[in-house]
């Protein structure tokens, strides 16, 4: 019998390669009112908190579903009826939340800038000083869909000048890149357990200050997201109000081991970005253009321009790398025709290289010579 092929890497925005010890932990079941699940589910949530530096000020609402579902509902439980939402959109995540406000009828501005750009703090003080009826600020520290940093700390300090409160979308960089709570004061952070700190999907979590939490009874407009309620529950019998992710959180609890283990953030944001510079010196050595200069690079997710040369055929190369055990994902900018590679989760050196390996020989097989795009889509203004 020829050996079952491995996994696949999953060199994507989620759901992201898992060690063999965090799907380990899922073999057994636990019922919600178990002890030792009841103390796994505290140590978890006091974890998560002092991950973000926030244990005196802030308290972690975990919830049920994918990182999507925890970013609505902080949205929905801390912006009140009659409040407004400036949104900082440079991607797909941003544009998301201005959804999220459209479908719970909140008032919200929109201030966008290019993919290839970071969010403009100067722009945001604008916006503030203008318009006093602005309450909230949503920003996505890493956008993933281009893999551009935001600076966040900048934008935290606007906020805060202005005495409004900040919501940060730190699904894809929480755990990986460092977030100072003291230089970027924030209302909630919202991150999940499947990103950065390689946990199985299912869960997302929002860091809340306390303070602003205890004013939000009443605020959401829909009942299994309201993370007010869903904090009260589990403050009062340790229990989640609804069927709790059990594998999930119990994965959750051993990838923090992990993390600890690895040194946490410093550690893993090392060797993200240690991934990160590999897969882009070799891509680049393969002719390869990348949407954004180095200094924009968070080391998260990597998009380059797709390959002018009429050789090249997407579905192709994404269906043979997949058959060689390497998955990556399509791009969804507007800017650029693009692809993306993304270099978190349980990878290291050696899988970066088997990858640029994979790369080069699906490219030789398709004939393809030239892996620049067209020379108008990188000429920025
Ligand atoms: C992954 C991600 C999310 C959540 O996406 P889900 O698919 O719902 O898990 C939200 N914001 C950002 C910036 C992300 O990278």
């Amino acid at each position: 019998m020829p050996q079952p092929p491995r996994d696949p890497y999953l060199l994507t925005p989620g759901p992201l390669t898992t060690s063999a010890s965090v799907k380990a932990a899922m073999l057994h079941d636990w019922g919600s009112r178990d002890r030792e699940f009841i103390a796994t589910n505290r140590r978890l949530r006091e974890r998560l908190v002092a991950l973000a530096g926030t244990e005196d000020t802030h308290v972690c609402v975990p919830l049920q579903g994918s990182g999507t579902f925890v970013v609505e509902a902080t949205v929905g439980t801390l912006v009140p009826a009659d409040g407004r939402l400036l949104v900082l959109v440079n991607g797909a995540y941003g544009r998301r939340i201005a959804r999220m406000c459209e479908y719970y009828g909140r008032a919200h501005t929109i201030l966008e800038t290019s993919e290839d750009l970071p969010n403009d703090p100067s722009a945001v003080d604008q916006a503030l000083a203008r318009d006093e009826s602005i309450t909230h600020v949503a920003v996505v520290h890493c956008e993933t869909t281009s893999g551009i940093l935001n600076p966040v700390e900048a934008i935290a300090t606007v906020t805060a000048s202005h005495r409004r409160e900040l919501i940060i979308d730190a699904m894809s960089a929480f755990g990986a890149i460092a977030l100072d709570a003291r230089k970027a004061p924030f209302a909630a952070l919202t991150a999940s357990s499947n990103k950065c700190l390689q946990g199985v999907p299912g869960m997302g979590f929002a860091i809340i200050r306390k303070a602003t939490l205890e004013g939000c009874e009443g605020n959401a407009p829909s009942l299994s997201l309201d993370l007010y309620d869903q904090w009260k529950a589990m403050e009062a019998n340790a229990q989640w109000r609804f069927t709790p992710p059990t594998h999930v959180i119990v994965a959750f609890h051993q990838a923090l081991d992990e993390h600890e283990q690895e040194g946490g953030v410093s550690g893993r944001g090392a060797r993200y970005r240690r991934n990160c510079e590999i897969l882009m010196h070799g891509m680049r050595e393969m002719g390869f253009v990348s949407l954004l200069p180095d200094e924009l690079q968070a080391p998260i997710i990597l998009t380059f321009h797709m390959p002018a040369d009429p050789k090249f055929n997407f579905k192709h190369f994404y269906d043979r790398l997949n058959r060689r055990g390497f998955v990556i994902y399509p791009g969804k900018l507007t800017v650029a025709d693009s692809f993306r590679i993304g270099c978190i989760g349980d990878l290291g050196e050696t899988e970066m290289r088997a990858a640029l390996a994979a790369i080069g020989k699906t490219i030789d097989e398709m004939g393809v010579t030239h892996c620049g795009p067209k020379p108008s889509e990188t000429v920025t203004a």
